[in-house]
């Protein structure tokens, strides 16, 4: 029986809350409350085999400060999550290379998986709601050695997916 623990991290309201709560609940978190901080447990499977997952969401004032060793300890994978509305949630995800790498080489685990995820895609359907090119934030992620996917909590797109290659990884680690 293999359990996956995955972190979240990002700048508050990009929607790791959301993501959390619509793939293991499925329902659309319209409230924001900074404060949540829990981890949700989900039993699936993927390509037909079964998977247990902890999500570890993360919260914080300064969300800067909740990329905590701890976490990336524990942690199977961590994705990195901003807003595709927000640049300054963009912004606050560069620079992040000699953290990583500290988190890839202190890791108890062989070597965590990583992911950058563009959320809130939903919103490039408006006019001006895009405010991260998606070309910058593959470049970014090419540059992390991180996957790269952009994903919306409200519609429910690539939320299974990021997920399930998050799993797919793993499992070929
Ligand atoms: P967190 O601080 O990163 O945990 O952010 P939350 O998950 O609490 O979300 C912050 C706000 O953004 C909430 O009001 C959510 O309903 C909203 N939100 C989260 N994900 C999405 C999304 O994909 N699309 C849109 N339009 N809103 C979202
Ligand atoms: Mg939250």
């Amino acid at each position: 029986q293999e359990t996956w623990k995955v972190a979240l991290f990002g700048d508050g309201a990009v929607g790791k809350t959301a993501i959390a709560v619509k793939f293991t609940r499925g329902t659309f978190l319209e409230t924001y409350d900074p404060t949540i901080e829990d981890s949700y447990r989900i039993h699936t499977s993927f390509q037909g085999q079964p998977a247990f997952l902890e999500l570890v969401d993360t919260a914080g004032q300064d969300d800067y400060a909740t990329l905590r060793d701890q976490w990336l300890h524990e942690g199977d994978a961590y994705v990195l999550v901003y807003a595709v509305s927000s640049r300054k949630s963009f912004m606050r995800l560069l620079n992040m290379e000699a953290t990583l790498k500290r988190a890839r080489q202190k890791s108890s685990h062989i070597y965590p998986v990583s992911m950058l995820i563009g959320n809130k895609y939903d919103l490039t359907d408006q006019a001006g709601g895009r405010a991260v090119g998606a070309q910058e934030a593959y470049e970014l992620a090419q540059r992390y050695g991180c996957f790269y996917m952009e994903t919306s909590a409200k519609s429910g797109y690539n939320i299974t997916k990021m997920f399930e290659t998050i799993v797919l990884a793993l499992r070929n680690r």
